[in-house]
């Protein structure tokens, strides 16, 4: 058999790990040195090289886009389809678990997943049932509570209040919570790694199954692996099965979550026997960029400690833009990335990072402005806006009357009458019967309300009924075409003023092209409806229905873990945004945070731009930070400073009072936060400036006319 195309393109490391002999075998490598290509090498190389069938391997990574990016690449390795090979997130393979075994793993068929935002409105709920004050017991703790606790494999009966009284209310609430799921048929997303982990274990002859059949389990970003992840991949690796994991302890990034760095350490003595192979060659970046996140990790104490090089050459400086706030800062990325785009280059080939979500609201004003098409990771996930999940609970409902949360959510949307008197009497009801809310509202319809609540309650439940029977037997994008319409969110939404209001029907509208661009596996043992809504709730955490091809990658560090671009912005390299401020005072945290800068960093490939903001405005309050000590971390010699740091009080040039028309900047002098009159524009102020000459252009940021780049020679701006 010819096996040089798959190992013509690798080291002599890499080859070593690809065809490391069928034993355990851990590769420990930093960024960019191709672990994740070795993973499908060896995928490639087990199939094509010894024999092994499609069926036998087992592939986990950490995003669904990177499960995608995997198979695509195993299959041009091998020139075939490869569709009975199971490659996905562990929650994605879980998923597939529990659906094929439902009834093993003590489900209804039927289940459905519900998310972060569900579960918070699920505790609410729950803490309101129990009559427990919502401010002393924290719905967020709760929830954090309880996950954290499935993340460690541990149900409420295995717990000890160890006669802590606040310990053991958490878990009652947490036993209440679980009551609440297992009525419902609701599954969360811990849930389904502890599921599956039990499923196995408790099924022997459904362990030995799957041991049989899969022989070789591969695993990406093996450092983000929590405890019952872990349990579950040494269950399925029993005696026989050969794991191979990759991983990279200094992007080590989700510890907040439960991941443990150590299993890292641990897998050797769980697995005797474990060849480790080492990558040190990078074959991502710049040796400039390379050198920096080096410098960076190197403050660092607990890491195994290991040096990336490169053959490339050292490319261009790290180019570090201080911003006068956070407007100008994402006018300064938007006018780069015009440059990119202008210059030829795919739009997606370019990213801006952020540390937390909602930095990407300005950015994303300003990309809408400027027409760039973009996208956004997480954050603002197409199926978490509430449009969308009015109409996918109407469509849960429609497939399982038992869910809760879904009835909860449309029961008086559109509005319909049903006030909160009504629906406290039907979750009052639904608790002293231990029962469905959709059954409590039936009883309640049919004997205690009034005539006004008692025709609201029944328009309602009629309405779901006649919205099952009308889509009964249309495809999927008519179903959730008619429910959009016939349940009345179009209509409801049209009302909504403004812009809002046609965004969220153009995304009903695009809810629709999702379901018809869905593909359903045949192999499911699930309607298409159940298996778009699964698949809905599991994408909600990374990508969303595509509306363009090309965009612009907006997202935060902890998503773009193991992606790579040839353009990337580091954005908001702030003391307190990041490192975050919970995390300074916590050196575990703070290391962690640098963990995070390091994979922020190596994921550039040519061009890295470093960008903070003097004052910003986030969540409603302003700020006045220090740069990023992240930034500082990186030897000056790398760094080009886009223009020196300046303050608005601190004029550049001396200041000029009066109303002097000014014509250009370099001989009469203009000053940044100076206040300006435009005839077509009206007042603003001057945010930057560049060029000299004919050529000098500002930057001003109008109170009405938003921020423009204006040229001084031709702006005729007074000078107030
Ligand atoms: P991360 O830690 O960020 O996940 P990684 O170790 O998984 O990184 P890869 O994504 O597999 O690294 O590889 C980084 C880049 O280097 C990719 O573009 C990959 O195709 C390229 N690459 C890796 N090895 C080689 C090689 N031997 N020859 C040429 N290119 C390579
Ligand atoms: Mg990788």
């Amino acid at each position: 058999m010819d096996v040089t195309p798959i190992l013509d393109s690798l080291n002599d490391a890499q080859r070593q790990a690809v065809t490391a002999v069928a034993g355990p075998t851990l590769v420990i490598a930093g960024a960019g040195s191709g672990k994740t290509r070795v993973l499908v090498h060896r995928a490639a190389w087990l199939i094509d090289v010894e024999g092994v069938s499609p069926q036998g391997v087992l592939a986990v990574t950490f995003t669904n886009k990177a499960a995608a990016e995997m198979r695509g690449r195993i299959e041009a390795l091998l020139n075939i389809p490869v569709r009975n090979l199971w490659i996905g997130t562990f929650h994605g393979l879980a998923h597939r678990l529990l659906r094929r075994h439902w009834r093993e793993a003590g489900l209804p068929q039927n289940f459905q997943i519900i998310d972060s935002d569900d579960q918070l409105r699920l505790i609410k709920r729950l803490l309101k049932n129990l009559e427990i004050d919502d401010s002393c017991w924290v719905p967020r703790d709760i929830q954090y509570f309880i996950n954290g606790q499935k993340d460690e494999g541990l149900r409420p009966k295995h717990l000890n209040d160890e006669g802590d009284p606040s310990r053991r209310q958490m878990i009652a609430l947490y036993q209440a919570y679980e009551d609440v799921c297992e009525r419902g048929g609701l599954v969360d997303f811990a849930e389904l790694l502890l599921r599956a982990h039990e499923l196995w274990r408790d099924n022997a002859d459904l362990l030995a199954h799957y041991q049989r059949r899969f022989s070789h389990l591969l695993v990406d970003e093996f450092q983000d692996t929590n405890a019952i992840q872990y349990a579950w991949l040494r269950l399925l690796a029993g005696k026989t099965g050969i794991p191979f994991v990759v991983g990279d302890d200094d992007q080590s990034i989700y510890r907040w979550r439960g991941a443990r760095v150590e299993h890292i350490y641990r897998f050797q003595k769980d697995f005797p026997g474990t060849a480790v192979v080492k990558l040190e060659q990078n074959y991502r970046s710049t040796a400039t960029i390379l050198h920096a996140a080096n410098s960076v990790i190197e403050n660092n104490s607990s890491r195994l400690g290991k040096k990336l090089w490169t053959e490339g050459a050292d490319g261009e400086p790290i180019r570090v833009y201080a911003a006068y706030n956070e407007r100008d800062e994402s006018d300064f990325i938007i006018g780069r990335l015009r440059d990119w785009i202008d210059q030829g280059n795919l739009r997606a080939e370019a990213a801006v990072l952020y540390r937390s979500n909602a930095q990407s609201r300005v950015l994303e004003e300003g990309l809408i402005n400027a027409g760039i098409p973009y996208r956004v990771y997480g954050g603002l996930r197409f199926f978490e806006r509430t449009e969308i999940k009015d109409a996918l609970a109407y469509l849960r409902l429609i497939s399982n009357r038992n869910d809760d949360s879904s009835f909860e959510r449309v029961l008086n949307k559109p509005t319909r009458g049903i006030g909160a008197r009504s629906a406290d009497m039907i979750r009052a009801y639904a608790r002293a019967n231990a029962c469905p809310l959709w059954r409590a509202a039936g009883a309640l319809a049919s004997d205690e309300f009034n005539g006004r609540a008692a025709n609201a309650a029944h328009e309602f439940l009629n309405l779901i009924e006649t919205l099952a029977r009308d889509t009964d037997g249309l495809d999927l994008p008519g179903k959730i075409d008619h429910v959009i319409h016939a349940s009345g969110l179009i209509d409801f939404f049209r009302k909504e003023k403004g812009e809002k209001g046609e965004t969220r029907i153009e995304n009903l509208l695009e809810l629709v092209s999702a379901g018809g661009g869905f593909e359903p596996d045949p192999a499911a043992e699930m309607s298409p409806l159940d298996e778009f809504l699964s698949h809905a709730a599991l994408e909600a955490g990374e990508g969303q229905a595509d509306a363009w091809d090309d965009c612009v990658q907006l997202m935060t560090m902890h998503s773009a873990k193991g992606l790579e671009f040839p353009l990337v912005f580091l954005s908001g390299m702030e003391d307190g945004l990041f490192p975050h401020q919970r995390s300074i005072s916590d050196p575990k945290g703070l290391e962690e945070e640098r963990r995070l800068c390091y994979v922020g960093i190596t994921r550039a490939m040519q061009t890295l731009y470093v960008t903070y903001a003097e004052q910003r405005r986030l969540h409603g309050m302003d700020s006045f930070s220090q740069p990023s000590r992240f930034v500082a971390e990186i030897p000056d010699q790398y760094i080009e400073e886009i223009r020196p740091k300046v303050r608005v009080s601190r004029p550049t040039r001396a200041p000029i009072v009066g109303r002097t028309p000014i014509r250009q900047g370099s001989e009469v002098g203009i000053r940044l936060g100076q206040r300006v009159r435009h005839k077509k524009f009206g007042d603003g102020i001057i945010l930057n400036c560049e060029g000299q000459g004919a050529h000098a252009r500002v930057q001003v940021n109008f109170e009405d006319a938003g921020t423009k780049w204006l040229v001084l020679s031709y702006a005729n701006l007074d000078l107030m």
